[in-house]
């Protein structure tokens, strides 16, 4: 069964004390809700990420990380390979958030190569694609869309039974308080989907979970995960706030 998964990216948020006051009460709160149909994963800054585990361990919450090298070792100051993160305990990672595209200037490439190095050490990319306001305005939605992902797919040409995320995540709609209509999202949503089949065939692309992100809380999130190609969601702000996150994860 495919489980939704709703996925909580903390950015540059949390020193250790903050981290240890929220896993405290979110994990308390987390046992009254029935996560048979669901999948919970928080992505702690790297300085986080063993400490996180450490309070999570035995609880049904995943880590991930927010970025990750496509190599093992070697002159990549300022990076951490997949492997050093698989050490930890990390499953997921997030590689081509917007941030990291827009601030940092991480090109379609580099993005498929991150994502392709994830794959290779055994952990789950969640690749994420969105469009500019200004490249929805001028209707490129789609076709920003399909290049983000033929290349941040190129090296992963055999999926198998292995799993891998895609987020679709509008520029406009992340930290800014505008959500995309239900709507607006599920077309998105589709385009991606048959993207999918068109690379590894249509019941491989029904395995894989399309997430949405962008200013998800818990009075719009009800409506998104209605659509039937919303299968979870990225969350930046709503889920530094335990109360929120947790909102968040009882109505999905
Ligand atoms: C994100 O960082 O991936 C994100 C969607 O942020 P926010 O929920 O704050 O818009």
């Amino acid at each position: 069964m495919k489980k939704v998964l709703l996925a909580g990216n903390w950015k540059m948020h949390k020193t250790l004390s903050e981290v240890k006051a929220y896993f405290e009460k979110f994990l308390k709160d987390l046992e009254t809700i029935d996560l048979s149909a669901k999948e919970i994963m928080i992505a702690p800054p790297f300085t986080a990420l063993a400490y996180s585990r450490k309070l999570t361990e035995g609880s049904p919450i995943k880590l991930g990380a927010q970025n990750a090298c496509w190599e093992e070792k070697g002159a990549f100051t300022g990076e951490v390979s997949p492997l050093m993160l698989k050490e930890l305990g990390v499953e997921y990672v997030i590689v081509g958030h917007s941030e990291r595209r827009h601030i940092f200037g991480e090109t379609n490439e580099l993005v498929g190569k991150r994502a392709e190095g994830v794959f290779r050490f055994g952990l789950t990319p969640i690749l994420c694609v969105g469009e500019t306001l200004e490249e929805r305005q001028q209707n490129k939605t789609l076709e920003v869309i399909k290049s983000q992902l033929e290349a941040g797919l190129n090296g992963i040409k055999e999926v198998g039974g292995r799993d891998l995320v895609i987020a679709y995540e509008p520029v406009w709609a992340i930290g800014t308080g505008i959500t995309a209509t239900p709507e607006q999202a599920e077309e998105v949503h589709g385009f991606i989907r048959d993207f999918l089949s068109g690379l590894y065939g249509k019941e491989k692309a029904e395995t894989i979970r399309i997430l949405y992100g962008g200013s998800v809380t818990p009075e719009n999130i009800e409506s998104l995960i209605k659509q039937p190609n919303i299968d979870g969601v990225l969350v930046g702000g709503a889920s530094l706030d335990p109360d929120k996150f947790l909102k968040i994860c009882a109505v999905a």
